[in-house]
């Protein structure tokens, strides 16, 4: 079609992951376990069920505000609800920075690998993405960033805790990025499993943008809440540019109710952390694999034996779904999100299985 834009006839679109239901009866009898795609398998709050269930304004538009939402994580986060945006998931924050910061040529840095959606947005907006690698360990190394910025250089992203990786970097080697000047997004999408923050700091720093998510700690992945902490200016332009209804109104209900729960959904964070140590553990332990050490709720693994795409494969067939990375900077790659402990016994058993 000729009227399409001709810049994006080579974009290719987000590989979500597999759907439970394209998998065959047989192995959906078995049960699935979903360990794909970094969601909560212990889902919402009860408290969220229930006022969900009892949801009755599926006719009224949401505030375009998210007046009480904001007021609401004013008081979850220590910052001013005058400095929070709120979005559908994080991902729509990531569009819309990359909207107000990049034109056509701009430049995007970040360290790789990282989260997919940077360089999706950025190649969107006609905008340049400009990477620097990791070392060995998914390390992001600041002075190797901080070199790579241009006059072009328009944001940076940094994941913190980073995925697919789980890498995390200190608070510290942040500020040295943010100290450049540049403006910074730093992406605290698993903030709940570290309690590591950049929060504190926004006063100090008008370059310093930082967002979160409902969709991993509070497990509303499947209703897109993310929320902005930034300078009063971007957060007053942000909200200019975005539409106005871009959280539904069952969504700011779901996210109140959680902040109302924060209790119950952080227990939940602290039995999956321990899942996630004990996860590490036992994979450190199976030959084939060399687990990372990870500040969120997923384990990426080298496989060894140049076995990971099988390993997904016949994972799958035994009703386990598992993320497969094959990159340059990711050969041979799988990313285990986690669940429940009888789902680190049933994956932990199916792997120890594959190595005999
Ligand atoms: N940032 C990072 C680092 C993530 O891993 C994810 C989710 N995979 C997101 C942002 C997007 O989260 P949301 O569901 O809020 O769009």
């Amino acid at each position: 079609n000729r009227f399409m834009r001709r810049e994006l006839d080579k974009f290719v679109g987000y590989a979500a992951c597999k759907s439970p239901e394209a998998l065959d009866r047989e192995t959906r009898a078995m049960g699935i376990l979903k360990l794909d795609a970094n969601e909560n398998v212990y889902g919402p709050s009860p408290r969220v069920k229930a006022a969900l269930a009892s949801f009755d304004d599926a006719h009224i538009y949401p505030d375009s505000c998210q007046t009480e939402l904001r007021k609401a994580l004013a008081v979850y986060t220590g910052v001013a609800a005058e400095h929070i945006v709120a979005g559908s998931g994080s991902d729509q924050l990531i569009d819309l920075l990359i909207r107000l910061f990049v034109n056509p040529g701009d430049e995007v840095l970040t360290a790789t690998p990282t989260f997919a959606m940077y360089k999706f947005f950025t190649e969107l907006a006609g905008g340049k993405f400009v990477t620097v690698s990791r070392d060995d360990e998914f390390n992001l190394v600041p002075e190797k960033l901080i070199k790579a910025i241009s006059k072009k250089t328009k944001l940076i992203f940094i994941a913190m805790p980073n995925n697919p990786t789980g890498t995390q970097i200190s608070v510290d080697a942040v500020k040295k990025i943010i100290d450049t000047g540049v403006p910074v997004v730093v992406d605290e999408a698993y903030y709940e499993f570290t309690g590591q923050t950049l929060a504190p700091e926004l006063d100090k720093y008008p370059n310093l943008m930082i967002l979160r998510t409902f969709s991993k700690w509070a497990g509303l992945a499947g209703l897109r809440v993310g929320y902005g902490l930034l300078p009063v200016n971007v957060a007053e332009k942000l909200d200019a540019i975005k539409d106005p209804y871009c959280v539904n109104a069952a969504a700011v209900t779901a996210a109140r109710e959680s902040l109302n729960d924060v209790d119950y959904l952080m227990g939940n964070v602290k039995l999956m952390i321990s899942e996630r140590d004990r996860l590490f553990n036992a994979l450190s332990s199976i030959k084939y694999l060399k687990p990372y050490p990870s500040a969120a709720n997923f384990i990426l693994c080298k496989v060894k034996a140049r076995i990971a795409l099988q390993i997904q494969v016949v994972l799958e067939r035994r009703g386990i779904l598992v993320r497969y990375f094959n990159s340059p900077q990711m050969e041979n790659c799988l990313r285990f999100s986690i669940g429940r402990p009888e789902d680190t016994d049933r994956l932990i058993a199916e792997l120890q299985k594959i190595g005999e």
